[in-house]
């Protein structure tokens, strides 16, 4: 594992970063990271995928494994080699980036093991957004947030948080103090929030919904685990406000379009990273105007807008 912190502009890694993050990963084999927790590194290493997607094996006798991660031969055959014929009890989707869920069904059938996820997104959606969506993510089982899989110490909570994309769900281990993050939070790296799918207030909220877990560690989707998990939360929320009085200060200069903001903002920033920063910068705005709007209506008392709902999902294939 790694110890990269967070690039200074506070989005993705620099190329250099990235190849350091490369150097330094292990792939193909278990790494222990708590008692009754291993993770396997996949090597899918992105802009924003850190060292590669983490997917945790979770449990002694019947284990959990939690984010398959992208349909890699090598990836799934270590994954089956480290479960070592124990019985798996479900494969757990924090949501379907394709760096997330694609393993899920051949691991499934390999495993013998049911799927579990907030559920796919419906078609339509996934036209509105260009972001690497796997449209295929079927859960057998779909989950709500605030329910709970499992029994005993190995007993997970499911806490649904939208922000990075609608689907997505954390796992607490509420007996070890763990929250297993996906792209809400990770310690190597800023999540990456592009609307329509991303949407800043839903994260925000989901930051909440994690601090008042009280999770003492996060096992993020990518990167090393956190060990200061609530002082990691206060530390996004803080980057995510600078970034939000920055845009509106660009916003009040009279700078209306987002290009001209992401240069303001990003100096020097790699061409190709320019789409995400663009996407930032977009849910920054949306952020102000929909805080203004609410402020404009408390002050009208007009009724609100809805947003459309993200928050449909395909059905799973048994409930
Ligand atoms: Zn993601």
């Amino acid at each position: 594992m790694t110890d990269i912190k967070i690039d200074p502009k506070g989005l993705v890694p620099s190329p250099v970063a990235a190849k350091e993050l490369r150097d330094k990963a292990v792939y193909g084999e278990p790494i222990p990271v708590a008692d009754g927790v291993d993770v396997v590194v996949a090597d899918n290493i992105k802009d924003y995928t850190g060292p590669g997607t983490n997917t945790y094996l979770v449990g002694t006798d019947r284990l959990w494994v939690i984010d398959p991660g992208p349909a890699d031969t090598a990836h799934i055959d270590a994954v089956v080699s480290a479960v070592d014929g124990r019985p798996v009890q479900g494969i757990l989707v924090t949501h379907n980036h394709l760096d997330h869920s694609p393993a899920a069904a051949p691991l499934s059938d390999r495993l013998d093991a049911p799927v579990y996820g907030y559920g796919g997104l419906p078609e339509e959606l996934h036209n509105q957004s260009d972001e690497d969506i796997d449209p295929d993510f079927v859960p057998h089982k779909a989950l709500m947030g605030g329910e709970t899989v499992g029994k005993g110490r190995w007993r997970l909570r499911v806490l649904h948080t939208p922000g990075h994309f609608p689907n997505h769900l954390c796992y607490q281990l509420p007996e070890a103090g763990i929250v297993f993050s996906g792209d809400h939070v990770m310690g190597w790296s800023t999540t990456v929030i592009v609307p329509p799918l991303g949407n800043l207030a839903d994260y925000m909220d989901s930051l909440d919904l994690l601090a008042r877990t009280g999770a003492v560690r996060l096992m993020p989707s990518h990167g090393d685990p956190v060990d200061n998990a609530l002082s990691r939360i206060e530390e996004v929320r803080v980057h995510r406000m600078m970034r939000q009085t920055q845009v509106e200060e660009c916003l009040h200069r009279g700078m209306a379009n987002p290009a001209d903001i992401v240069d303001a903002l990003y100096d020097g920033l790699t061409p190709r990273l320019l789409r995400a920063a663009q996407g930032c910068v977009e849910a920054h705005i949306e952020f102000y105007t929909s805080r203004r709007a609410l402020a404009e209506r408390a002050h009208t008392g007009a009724a609100k807008t809805e947003r459309p709902d993200f928050n449909t999902r395909t059905p799973s294939r048994y409930t």
